[in-house]
């Protein structure tokens, strides 16, 4: 650390967030990467930083780290000052746990000796103790002399994630850890990583661009975009009340139509959908995911929002069949989905379909100038 010895700020950390971002700012060569970004994390929660690529995810993460230095704003961990003005501790005074995609473990040490690595504070005995006991939460312990070489990638992964949580750090910074795993592996490791975190109470802050990474193991996603966070909420509020079409558009594709505001509504294809938040005359658009249109459901929850199409595409996934249609009202092409029902057959190219959707489930907005 910078300045005097040791001490980075008052709290005993009981009632704070594990990790607290304020107004954190970072300009590269006078280009904004993160601006403004403030965040807390509370003992046990998973927050999830999700955005598309050069968004200022990574810069975040390691502002957090301390590996990186913001140009204004503070970092907190369990309430002490870690990094503000000319304060900075470095990543090793911060009691943070951090595992990268290319998790870099030591080559020339075995996975016991990795992850004992990070236990130097203990002797000897306690810290064999202690790391044999975290490669065994991994269901590594039969691993324990082996060089990283000799580690299929998800057992890398596992050795690299006991080794973050052994020092037992309050806060664990996580980027794109998963990333290097084929998907079912990655499944795997992921529910356990979650399950061991959650064990711990850690307060876990984890990069992703992965939708449905952030949405699996997210207590809270931050939805950033251009170095700020535009939505920060749990992965249901995130995904069924996004605050924008951007941010709908980030979790699946999208059915739009545009139409301006009447009475508090917009017209559709499908009928009126509400739009109470708008200003009549106003330009709005309307999107609706294509899983909420369902194609030949045989009780359509909502009978006053039907519309009919011609199937031009249909993509057998197992249960669901992804359909392409082209409205006869208007002429749209929008994307469906059929879920298999006993008695109802399936929908093929050719076909005239009936599709439906529920007003709840579209997201209308005012559209962008
Ligand atoms: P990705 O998902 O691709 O890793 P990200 O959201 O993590 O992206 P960052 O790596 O934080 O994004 O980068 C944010 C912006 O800052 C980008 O425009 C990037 O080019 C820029 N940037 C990051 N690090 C540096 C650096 N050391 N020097 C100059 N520009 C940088």
């Amino acid at each position: 650390m910078e300045g005097a010895g040791g001490e980075v700020g008052a709290g005993t950390g009981a009632d704070h967030p594990r990790l607290a971002l304020d107004a954190v700012t970072r300009r590269f060569a006078g280009e904004l990467a993160v601006e403004e970004l403030s965040l807390e994390i509370a003992a046990g929660e998973v927050v999830c930083l999700l955005g598309p690529s050069g968004c200022g995810k990574t810069t975040t993460l390691r502002i957090a780290a301390g590996v990186e230095r913001q140009d204004s704003g503070a970092v907190r961990v369990a309430g002490r000052v870690m990094s503000e003005g000319a304060r900075h501790a470095p990543p090793e005074q911060r009691a943070v746990g951090l595992i990268f995609q290319d998790l870099a473990l030591f080559p020339h040490l075995t996975a016991l000796e990795n992850v004992a690595f990070g236990l130097r504070a203990l002797a000897a005995p306690a810290r064999r103790a202690r790391a044999t006991r975290e490669l065994a939460r991994v269901d590594l312990g039969f691993a324990a002399d082996r060089y990283p070489h000799q580690l299929s990638g998800g057992e890398q992964q596992r050795v690299a994630l006991a080794r973050a949580m052994a020092p037992e750090p309050g806060v664990l910074l996580m980027d794109e850890p998963f990333a290097s795993l084929d998907q079912r592996l990655r499944d795997a490791v992921r529910d356990q990583a979650l399950r061991l975190l959650k064990e711990d109470g850690a307060g876990v802050l984890l990069v992703t661009h992965d939708p449905e990474e952030a949405l699996r193991m997210a207590d809270r996603i931050a939805l950033m975009r251009a170095g700020r966070i535009v939505q920060c909420a749990t992965p249901q509020e995130v995904y069924r009340r996004p605050v924008d079409r951007q941010a709908a558009a980030f979790f699946t594709d999208l059915n739009v139509f545009e139409a301006r505001v009447v009475d508090g509504a917009v017209s559709t294809p499908f009928g009126p959908i509400p739009a109470p938040h708008l200003t009549d005359g106003v330009a709005a658009e309307v999107a609706v995911r294509p899983h909420d249109v369902a194609v030949n459901a045989r009780s359509p929850t909502d009978p006053s929002h039907l519309a009919t199409a011609r199937v031009s595409r249909a993509r057998f996934l197992g249960a669901r069949i992804l359909v392409e249609a082209r409205l006869e009202a208007g002429g749209a092409l929008l994307q469906a989905e059929h879920i298999s029902e006993d008695g109802v057959a399936a929908p093929r190219p050719g076909d005239e379909a009936r599709l439906s959707i529920r007003p709840e489930n579209c997201h209308v907005f005012a559209a962008k100038p």
